[in-house]
């Protein structure tokens, strides 16, 4: 049985993983820091792959933007890391194939063939943490195009409910979907992390609201059989059934609307990536 070697690379951390299957307990994990210095963070992933190989191949699910031609995190803020050819690094020093895509692409293959959507040959996979990420199957496989999808900076409309002045956070286009909904949108509009706010405040209507036109956008231009919504704001239980309804209410009966669910499993990213190691050695 060949190892696979797993990398779910964050801006925060570095999660890399051993192991014989997809979807199977891992024989190691470790979590790395993600220092300014890429080469030496680098160094300590292929350490620990030298340390618990040998690896028959490498699935890389990133951060992005990523450029596919060149195997780079392209134009990140995160210093240190545009342009870094973290692929061709892999390869190099390990000497076996690397996959690498997104980490929302890489989530939402691990839920189409693992998870909440086995078996599907279209889905969508939502972050809404930190920031907002969307990746997609069709026909199963992982969705590139110029770039890749970037759905956590659609456009939505403003919420009726919208705090007077509330300007979104977004660097790039203030009230995008990312600059309305992440984490930090909501602790900017309230003054106080997400965590704190109970189910009945007027915070999660408007969150709701928004998800939910990201999710009917997201449903007319792909009609994904279903659609995952994960993430640390996904975490309150309450949320997904609220999304579902207000997204019923804005189709209008229009198009059948694919199945929402929270993820199956339980690093749907660090999955992704096994099985990107298990594609690239096919
Ligand atoms: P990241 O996006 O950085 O990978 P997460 O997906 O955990 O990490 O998202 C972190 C964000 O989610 C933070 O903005 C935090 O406020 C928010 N968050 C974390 N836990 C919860 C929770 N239980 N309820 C609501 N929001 C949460
Ligand atoms: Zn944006």
């Amino acid at each position: 049985m060949p190892l696979y070697g797993a990398v779910e690379a964050g801006g925060t951390k570095f999660m890399v993983a051993v192991g014989e299957e997809a979807g199977a307990e891992p024989n190691a994990v470790r979590r790395i820091e993600t220092s300014s210095d890429a080469a030496a963070t680098l160094r300590e992933v292929i350490t620990f792959f030298l340390d618990h190989g040998p690896v028959a191949a490498v699935g890389v699910a990133t951060f992005g933007p990523v450029d596919f031609r060149k195997g780079t995190i392209s134009t990140t803020p995160k210093e240190g890391w545009a342009h870094f050819p973290l692929r061709d690094i892999l390869q190099r020093e390990l000497r076996v194939p690397v996959g690498f895509d997104t980490d929302v692409n890489g989530a939402a293959l691990a839920e189409a063939r693992l998870g909440s959507g086995r078996g599907a040959q279209s889905l969508v996979y939502v972050t809404v943490g930190t920031g907002i990420g969307g990746g997609a199957i069709i026909a199963g496989k992982p969705v590139h195009g110029l770039l890749h999808p970037e759905m956590g900076h659609l456009p939505v409309r403003l919420h009726p409910e919208e705090p007077a002045g509330f300007m979104g956070v977004c660097p790039y286009h203030g009230n995008c979907l990312e600059g309305s909904a992440s984490g930090p949108a909501i602790e900017a509009r309230w003054g106080k992390p997400a965590v704190q706010l109970p189910p009945g405040h007027p915070a999660w209507m408007i969150e709701a609201g928004y998800l939910a036109q990201a999710c009917l956008s997201i449903s007319l231009i792909l009609s994904p059989e279903r659609i995952v919504l994960g993430g640390g704001v996904m975490d309150q239980p309450h949320l997904l059934g609220m999304v579902r309804a207000r997204l019923a209410e804005l189709n209008r009966g229009y198009i059948p609307l694919p199945e929402l669910s929270a993820p199956g499993l339980k690093y749907p990213g660090l999955t992704g990536a096994f099985v990107l190691a298990e594609e690239a050695l096919q």
